[in-house]
């Protein structure tokens, strides 16, 4: 609080300084006008006073003339004359006496000697006349003279009287005019502070608020767009200092968070957040400066079989490991990130375009293999493990992050087809395909929503008594511009891209909708729906099948389930749990494309299975082919000694039905019955055959 405190104080006592001056200028103004009026006021006295002094003035002449008239009329004799003057003197003389009234209050004493001099002047005069009427003339003027001292003292003492009255209304008005004079000066004086305290007080609030403000914004900003903060020096005791601390906190705090966003936890490693990120501004900086950037794409090879026969904690220990090697393999690389499960991904930047690129790159990812090959130690044991590698260059593979991730992707892909433990690099060709996978994903997706999938049924025959004795469910793609697309076409795609998961279950659901339909109208027949590696190690297969049970009730043995023998292979483990799963609930299971997989026949001992379907490689060279024909009598043995049943599958001709049925193969599948059917054709195809 020490910032705002001092700030407010500064700012407190500087507005109730401005407040107090400003109150003792208007103060001093108002005085300034209180004067003035005083001013006015005397004035407006003054001139009263002088009409006062003018009027007693004016009738004092009257008595000096027609006292001279007198004197005049009485030295001449002339008794007319001297009646009137006489009798105008006794006027003026009334109006003197009248006159008096105006000056009484302010000149008493003169007002009291002109009284006195009016007393006397009647018997002065009359002193005269009788003097000038007895013929004593020089008595006569003598007595004149008296008269006129006594008017003319009379005119002296007003006019002294009147200066007086001037004088003291003149020094009032002084001392009213120089207090104003005072007051104004004064009151300049605090206008002239005002205004400094308001520059103050404007020049405190610019810098003690504006300024830090102006700070606290930038740092926030900066803060904001990530950028270290600056302009705050955290060691500030006050609230400031309070604030940078809790902008680098928030700061530190976003920093781990944004680690966090992009960083893999199990090993470390940039995650594909990061990788995408990365990909994205390194292909702006190669555009810029004319080179090149390359994705290198690890995938190691069976890795699945070290998590389900070592268990996770090893898988996960091994990952680190393969994390660690990965960062001593690759020193000057822009990043290593961890892709997804087993897959790492190494990003090269700056690589110049003069073909020498791949070469480079070559070495690279050979040292990568070799690295990777070494032995892992694992408990007491040593693990051999390898990695498939592809490699995708921006920009002759791809301009975009996304394209560029695919084009490796797809070159990884071809160095698992072409035996793993090698690098392949994304080629037009491979590109042109990646593409075209990540189209056509986008194009199923579509289709799903659409409801464009769904399976067809290829019947299952039983050739010793002609009956049909299943079928398998076929997924057909109603695609709205190219028709029926099979299989083949979308599988892969709909496997390399997860959407297989939803697909094989909208299959599922469909075929045992199916399944009970048929076993309502009393005619039912078993089917057997394909299963993928992803769909095996999934929970919500069972769990759907859980789901339809409960909704519709169906004998389990309508229900079928096929798998390839090399998914099972891969994934021993979990595809075991989950063939346990399904096999207890009562439903078959058969192994698909039986012969194809290379692998060990033990494995059919350790494997919950009904069903072995001979692959249609045998079964199209049974009637021309001893070694096929040894293969499937082998296999007839084989099953027949485990008790399971044996389906011949892509039976073509007439030939390959008997020699199958002599074999003594009797479950036959192929197109020789007919093509897979939409469920109404299969209904027909089954009614004409009865
Ligand atoms: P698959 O399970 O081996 O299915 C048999 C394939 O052989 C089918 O091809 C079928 O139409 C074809 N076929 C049947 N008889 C003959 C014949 O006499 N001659 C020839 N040349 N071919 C015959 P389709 O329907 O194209 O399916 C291809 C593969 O796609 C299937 O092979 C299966 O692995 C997969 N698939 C089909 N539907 C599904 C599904 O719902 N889920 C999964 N995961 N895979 C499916
Ligand atoms: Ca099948
Ligand atoms: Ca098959």
């Amino acid at each position: 609080m020490i910032f705002l405190r001092s700030v407010s104080f500064r700012l407190f006592t500087l507005s109730i300084s401005i407040l107090s001056v400003l109150g003792i200028t208007a103060a001093l103004l108002q005085d300034v006008v209180v004067h003035e009026e005083r001013v006015k006021a005397q004035d407006a006295v003054q001139s009263r006073r002088h009409e006062g002094f003018r009027t007693v003035e004016r009738a004092l002449s009257g008595v000096r003339l027609w006292q001279g008239n007198l004197a005049t009329a009485a030295m001449t004799g002339d008794p007319h004359w001297q009646e009137t003057s006489t009798q105008a003197l006794a006027e003026a003389q009334g109006r003197l006496q009248a006159s008096l009234g105006s000056i009484a209050t302010y000149a008493p004493e003169v007002v009291g000697m002109i009284r006195t001099g009016v007393v006397q002047l009647p018997a002065q005069l009359a002193e005269a006349v009788a003097a000038a009427h007895g013929g004593h003339r020089p008595e006569a003027e003598q007595a004149m003279t008296t008269a006129r001292e006594t008017v003319l003292a009379m005119e002296r003492g007003l006019g002294t009287a009147e200066e007086r009255e001037w004088g003291a209304i003149e020094q009032l008005r002084a001392s009213e005019r120089e207090a104003a004079q005072y007051s104004l000066h004064w009151a300049r004086y605090c206008t002239i502070i005002t205004v400094v305290l308001g520059l103050l007080l404007a020049l405190t609030v610019a810098r003690s608020l504006v300024r830090p403000l102006r700070r606290v914004v930038t740092a926030v900003r900066e803060v904001a767009a990530g950028t270290p903060v600056s302009g705050l020096p955290p060691d500030r005791p006050d609230e400031f200092g309070d604030i940078t601390l809790a902008l680098r906190q928030f700061q530190d705090q976003a920093e781990k968070l944004r680690a966090m966003a992009y960083r893999d936890p199990l090993t470390g490693l940039a995650n594909r957040t990061r990788l995408e990120e990365t990909l994205h501004s390194g292909i702006v900086r190669c555009a810029r400066s004319n080179t090149s950037l390359a994705l290198l794409f690890l995938d190691l090879d069976n890795f699945k079989s070290v998590n389900d026969s070592l268990g996770h904690s090893v898988g996960d220990r091994f990952l680190r490991e393969v994390a660690r090697r990965l960062q001593h393999l690759c020193a000057d690389v822009a990043l290593i990130s961890r892709y997804s499960g087993d897959k790492f991904t190494v990003v090269v930047e700056g690589l110049k375009r003069d073909g020498t690129q791949d070469t480079h790159l070559k070495t690279l990812a050979e040292v990568l293999l070799r690295g990777m090959s070494e032995p892992y130690q694992a408990h007491d044991d040593f693990l051999y493990m390898t990695a498939s590698i592809g490699v995708a260059v921006y920009p002759v593979d791809g301009h975009s992050a996304e394209q560029i991730v695919s084009s490796a992707d797809a070159a990884m892909y071809l160095a698992k087809r072409s035996g793993r433990n090698n690098v392949q690099f994304a080629s037009p060709e491979l590109t042109v395909e990646a593409r075209r996978k990540l189209q056509l994903a986008g194009e199923i997706r579509r289709g799903m929503a659409t409801g464009e999938f769904e399976p067809y049924y290829q019947p299952i025959v039983n050739v010793r008594t002609g009956e049909v004795a299943g079928a398998e469910a076929l997924l057909r793609w109603h695609h709205p511009q190219r028709g029926i697309v099979l299989p083949g076409e979308f599988i892969r795609v709909a496997e390399d891209s997860g959407l297989i998961g939803e697909l094989g279950e909208r299959c599922l659901t469909r075929a045992y909708e199916q399944a009970v339909s048929w076993s309502r109208s009393g005619r039912p027949v078993p089917i057997a729906v394909n299963l993928s590696a992803r769909q095996l190690q999934d929970k919500r297969l069972v769990s759907l099948v859980e789901q339809l049970q409960t909704a519709h009730p169906l004998r389990p043995h309508c229900l079928e389930f096929e798998i390839t023998e090399s998914v099972v292979m891969e994934r021993l483990e979990l595809s075991q749990q989950t063939l346990q799963d399904i096999r207890s609930r009562g439903h078959k299971i058969g192994i698909d494309d039986f012969g194809t997989g290379h692998s060990a026949l033990g494995y059919l001992q350790r494997l919950p299975i009904d069903r072995i379907k001979i692959d249609r490689s045998f079964v199209e060279r049974v009637d021309s082919s001893r070694q096929s024909r040894a293969i499937i009598s082998a296999t007839l043995a084989l099953a027949d000694n485990l008790g399971l049943d044996v389906v011949a599958e892509g039976v073509e001709s007439p030939a390959q039905v008997r020699e199958m049925k002599d074999l003594g193969c009797t479950l036959q599948q192929g197109f020789y019955f007919t093509p897979a059917l939409p469920p109404d054709e299969f209904e027909a195809w089954v009614s004409a055959r009865r």
